[in-house]
């Protein structure tokens, strides 16, 4: 077994099935501290790269005639150790990082105290924009208020659809629908996209497909055959909630784990 198959299974076992569905077995992870295999310890370079070079989809973070300062917000759920929310206040968006476990949110002030270095403003005509580490369930309304109270301008979503029960994935899909400003845009680094559906997870292996099914019908519970994939043919009405894949490309640069199997999908309304 390689060291992935071994941490794989490792994770497999923690959780069990449905676990990673339920927030106290995270914060078990996290609070012991020696076991946490998806950590690569820096930001996403696909992230950077498409933060650098694909404003002709996403914009920029602060318009320069914008001299009270007015940022877009960027949101990241289930940062882990906000590795790439600190990336984009780095980029000039006003960040926020949100975490189920107490013990990642004191990881992702720690990587901010300590290595703050890691992420130089970019521009220095837009300077950085805030960072912020939020505690609570992504599902929940305790840390929005109620639904569509709190809205983004860009969602980051890599590692979090994955690490949910593939039973959840329609509410994943209702309340991005719900968190997402009218103007805004979900980037969605799809991973992993190799993995057999079959052999559960975390991390649940992906298609492109899970994507486009799931936004197109934010909150329809699809359903998936007996082999863990969304049947071909099945087809549904138009959906005024649905979002829409603007581009969709496999980025140059990933992390290691996903190099060349990686895709970037970009989503609005
Ligand atoms: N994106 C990070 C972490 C991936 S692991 C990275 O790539 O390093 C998935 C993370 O999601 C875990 O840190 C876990 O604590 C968090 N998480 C799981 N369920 C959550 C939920 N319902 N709401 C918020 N965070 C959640």
């Amino acid at each position: 077994m390689s060291t992935v198959q071994e941490a794989r299974a490792k994770l497999g076992e923690h959780f069990g099935v449905g676990g990673s569905g339920k927030p106290d077995r995270w914060e078990a992870l996290w609070a012991d501290g020696s076991f946490i295999p998806w950590d690569r310890g820096l930001p996403n370079p696909a992230l950077e790269d498409l933060l650098k070079d694909r404003q002709d989809l996403i914009g920029i973070p602060k318009e320069a005639s914008d001299t009270a300062g007015k940022r877009k917000k960027a949101f990241v759920p289930g940062c882990g150790k906000g590795y790439d929310v600190l990336l984009l206040s780095s980029f000039g968006y006003d960040a926020v990082g949100l975490e189920v476990s107490e013990t990642a949110l004191k990881r992702c002030l720690e990587e901010r105290d300590k290595h703050g270095d890691k992420y130089a403003v970019r521009d220095a005509s837009l300077g950085a924009g805030k960072s912020n580490f939020v505690a609570g369930d992504f599902f929940s309304n305790e840390w929005t208020g109620s639904a569509g109270a709190e809205q983004f301008d860009l969602i980051y979503d890599y590692t979090f659809l994955c690490a949910l029960p593939p039973s959840m994935r329609h509410q994943w899909a209702l309340r991005m629908s719900h968190l997402l400003a009218p103007d805004g845009h979900l980037i969605c680094l799809e991973f992993p996209l190799s993995k057999n559906p079959n052999l559960g997870g975390p991390p649940f292996g992906l298609q492109s497909k899970v994507y486009v099914q799931h936004l197109a019908q934010p909150g329809l519970d699809i359903p998936y055959n007996a082999e863990g994939y969304i049947p071909e043919g099945v087809t549904y009405p138009d959906n005024p909630a649905a979002l829409k894949r603007a581009a969709h490309w496999q980025p140059a640069r990933t992390h290691e784990i996903g190099k060349d199997q990686d895709w970037i999908s970009v989503w609005h309304r």
